[in-house]
């Protein structure tokens, strides 16, 4: 791995600046519910950042345990939807922002079901969802879960474990009250017990930077290059973190963000960028809906500085198609880059320009195409189909990457446009 020099280094040099700025914000209270929370130093403050590489940066002590809390709710959701698929899951517990606290009485009239898996009703039932025979087999599968999205072996606070546990009545009140209405797969003391033990994992603010950018990274731990979750799971997290994630504040905060994130009562706030980073926040004072207030201070910064709000406008790096050629008999157009919806239906705009008469063929040069994805092979295979449905040869010139796509292999492919167009003149028939 190469090391950055500290003079290119502009992504810690943002993290300290906002570190050094932000950390004179000392609004906010301590959680002292939970009666050993109340003993956090109110000054920690960190932040880290782990690239779609692994590559990490950071600000503060980002190395300073605390614990994991409600930062736990999409991990354990990720494992539960692993194991039992989202349509499971769902029966269990709902996917809609419930517009109120963390510990609040969120359930669907009638059947009990909390709203989401991020407040605490819905978490517990996502705990009891983990498959394990016993309390104990059940949360080694939390933890070792949790431990793969970190990349390293975590353990439990016993104190801040036995604290909630001796405080907790709340939690307890909900997992009873679920389970009189059959919303509870397990007994409410289990499911509460396993669920305050996942709440006291210790984390570090550089752990949970790793784990959300586990989340970014379609599952795969970049640290590790580990498969922790299969990609479709993350990005199901992702969708319910965006909606659900800050409680009371969700839709505030996916305004004003405008990304997937969760925080906790422990001063953990985690924020997934997809596709980018992931980057954590640790500091214990909290706002009245127990979120970290430097964190969401850090977090609007950081989103606006860089421009990372989900609804932005995707960037293009340069036009798709590179040339196009009406010939009599072959018709021949030439892309780069990656291939979505976007850059194919620009694609087969022109190639419609191009398409000779009936018999005719038509290359597609796709020697510089990076990437095609889901989108981009679907359009062009259809499309591709359809011309030869109506007579037409559809040819393809293709570099060792859209070779190997296994969607355009029905196509008759040559690694240069030269011989590709060669083929086509060899099948003009004679004057
Ligand atoms: N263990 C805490 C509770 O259940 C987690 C709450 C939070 O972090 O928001 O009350």
């Amino acid at each position: 791995m190469v090391t950055i020099r500290p003079e290119l280094d502009v992504v810690t040099e943002s993290l300290v600046e906002l570190h050094g700025r932000l950390a004179a914000l000392t609004d906010g209270t301590l959680a002292d519910y939970i009666p050993q929370l109340a003993l956090a130093d109110p000054h920690a403050f960190a932040l880290s950042l782990v690239s779609m590489h692994g590559d990490r940066y950071q600000a503060g002590e980002a190395g300073l345990p605390f614990t994991v809390q409600s930062v736990s709710k999409p991990f354990v959701y990720a494992l539960a939807l692993a194991e039992l698929g989202l349509e499971e899951v769902s029966r269990w517990v709902g996917t809609e922002p419930s517009g109120e606290a963390y510990n609040a009485i969120s359930l669907e009239p009638g059947t009990g079901r909390p709203d989401n898996a991020m407040i605490n009703a819905g978490a517990i039932v996502t705990t009891a969802l983990v498959s394990g025979g016993t309390c104990e087999q059940r949360f080694e599968r939390i933890l070792d879960c949790l431990s793969r999205f970190a990349g390293r072996r975590l353990d439990v606070d016993e104190a801040v474990y036995a604290s909630e546990a001796q405080t907790g009545n709340r939690n307890r009140a909900l997992a009873y009250l679920m389970s009189s209405t059959g919303a509870l797969p397990a007994t409410p003391s289990d499911a509460v017990d396993t669920y305050f033990r996942q709440c006291a994992v210790r984390v570090t603010t550089r752990d949970l930077a790793v784990m959300a950018a586990t989340l970014a990274n379609g599952g795969v731990n970049p640290v590790t290059g580990e498969t922790v979750v299969p990609r479709h799971v993350a990005v199901q997290v992702l969708a319910v973190m965006a909606s659900c994630g800050m409680y009371d504040a969700s839709g505030a905060w996916l305004l004003r963000v405008g990304l997937p994130a969760k925080s906790g009562v422990g001063g953990g706030l985690i924020a997934v960028s997809p596709a980018r980073f992931g980057i954590a926040v640790h500091s214990p004072l909290l706002d009245a809906s127990g979120t970290p207030v430097r964190g969401v201070a850090v977090m609007r910064e950081l989103s606006e500085r860089f421009g990372l709000h989900l609804m932005h406008h995707p960037m293009r790096s340069a036009p798709t198609v590179t040339h196009a050629d009406a010939g009599e008999w072959t018709g021949l157009v030439a892309a780069q880059g990656a291939l979505d919806f976007t850059a194919a239906e620009r694609l087969l705009r022109e190639l419609s320009g191009v398409v000779p008469g009936t018999g005719g063929c038509v290359v597609l040069d796709l020697l510089d195409v990076t990437s095609i994805d889901a989108a981009g092979a679907l359009m062009v295979s259809s499309a591709l189909t359809r011309l030869e449905e109506q007579g037409h040869r559809a040819v393809l010139a293709v570099g060792p990457r859209a070779a190997a796509d296994a969607r355009l292999s029905a196509w008759q492919s040559f690694t240069s446009r030269q011989e590709a167009l060669e083929w086509c003149e060899n099948l003009r028939p004679a004057e």
